[in-house]
């Protein structure tokens, strides 16, 4: 099969699809690789890595949509692209379809087959193809707690792990998923007293299990939070309530209890956010101040650490993305249950409920 690595075009989006170290893996298993001029410059990858690796360097996209048999991507396709993409073409990315309505009119007139990173799923329910961005940003979440609480920065001038014959700092981190036990688990590497909340109480009992001595699990409710977030020097909203927009469970009442010069870190931003007063907002300009306390609502964390993010997320890809260059999709996606769930619109149909419910198509 003939494998196609674009440019990123979405702005701030240094990340590429797969490594010089996955194409070589790809050129082994006989497939050709072509690689976008540049692509992997964000994330610190020369042209000469991936020709060393095998891969062939193209100028344009053009030439990657009209050769290649399966067109791998980080973000979705952009309209410059809709009419590039092939009938038949593999479209392997994130693509989010159910918040784009355009995007998925273009993609179901291209008559390709697209297959979306976010609903691979494994048995157990778990999205590995997500997994590994929700750990990029759980253990960011609390650099970036860190950083605001330096006083220049709007913060009230606590260090996180403290020194010794002086108090470290209170995190509070609620949501014990991907995200919130990655956050949990730096913060506690650095020394903070750390909180970790969740609903789920079968959770609570694994995270008490596994997590470090200065982790303390909580039942999540109104109350806890209440009483936890006046003593809290970091705030970290990590939870996740599948399809759903996340609840708000910082009001704006429980801000005004809270120190001044304290931090929040709403990392369920993407999903509308878990504090009523988050909006989200960019690197470029990442935080804002309510009632003296920093928010930081970036919805697209990872993309600061383009590299890391790179490795972890093409980790994670390249097994699917072999297993389809290498059967074929319709083989793929019979022997491998995970790819078929990715599977969101094939040769014009959608194939995917949520997309079909969002939009009033026929699925
Ligand atoms: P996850 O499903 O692994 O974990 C979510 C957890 O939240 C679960 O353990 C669940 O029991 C818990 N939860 C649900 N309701 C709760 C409540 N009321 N109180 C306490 N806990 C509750 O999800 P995840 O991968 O950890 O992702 C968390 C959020 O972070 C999602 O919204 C995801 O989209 C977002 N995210 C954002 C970025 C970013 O760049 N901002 C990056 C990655 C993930």
């Amino acid at each position: 099969m003939i494998v196609g690595i674009p440019k990123e075009i979405k702005s701030e989006e240094n990340r590429v699809c797969m490594t010089p170290a996955g194409v070589e893996v790809m050129v082994k298993s006989g497939h050709e690789v072509l690689v976008e001029k540049s692509a992997g410059i964000g994330s610190d990858f020369s042209d000469d890595a991936y020709a060393r690796a095998g891969a062939k360097i193209v100028h344009t996209p053009k030439q990657i949509y009209a050769d290649a048999d399966m067109v791998m991507h980080v973000k979705e396709p952009l309209p410059p692209e809709y009419d590039l993409i092939r009938e038949g073409q593999i479209i392997f990315t994130y693509l989010h379809l159910a918040a784009d309505e355009p995007q998925t009119r273009a993609l179901i007139k291209s008559k390709a087959v697209c297959i979306a990173y976010e609903t691979i799923q494994k048995a157990d329910g778990s999205l590995p193809l997500l997994t590994p961005m929700s750990e990029v940003a759980g253990r960011m979440a609390i650099q970036e707690g860190a950083k605001f609480l330096e006083m220049p920065q709007g913060g009230h001038g606590i260090l996180l792990g403290g020194v010794p014959g002086v108090e470290p700092a209170t995190v509070m981190v609620i949501g014990g998923g991907v995200v919130g036990t990655n956050a949990a688990k730096m913060a506690c590497g650095l020394g903070a007293k750390v909180y970790l909340l969740d609903m789920n109480l079968n959770r609570l009992r694994y995270l008490s299990d596994v997590m470090p001595a200065n982790c303390f699990t909580l039942m999540s409710n109104p109350a806890t939070i209440r009483k936890l977030i006046k003593k809290a020097d970091v705030v970290i909203g990590a939870v996740l309530i599948p399809g759903a927009k996340a609840p708000k469970l910082v009001t704006r009442d429980m801000l005004k209890t809270m120190k001044n010069g304290s931090v929040l870190v709403d990392v369920a931003i993407d999903q509308g956010g878990c504090f009523e007063t988050s909006k989200a907002t960019t690197h470029g300009n990442p935080t804002f101040i309510i009632d003296g306390v920093v928010h930081y609502c970036v919805a697209n964390m990872p993309g600061a650490v383009a590299k890391t993010s790179t490795l972890a997320l093409t980790n994670a890809t390249l097994p699917y993305a072999l297993q389809i260059a290498n059967q074929g999709w319709k083989k793929a996606m019979q022997d491998n249950k995970e790819i078929k769930l990715g599977a969101n619109i094939i040769e014009g149909k959608v194939t995917y409920k949520a997309v079909a419910v969002a939009f009033g198509l026929i699925y």
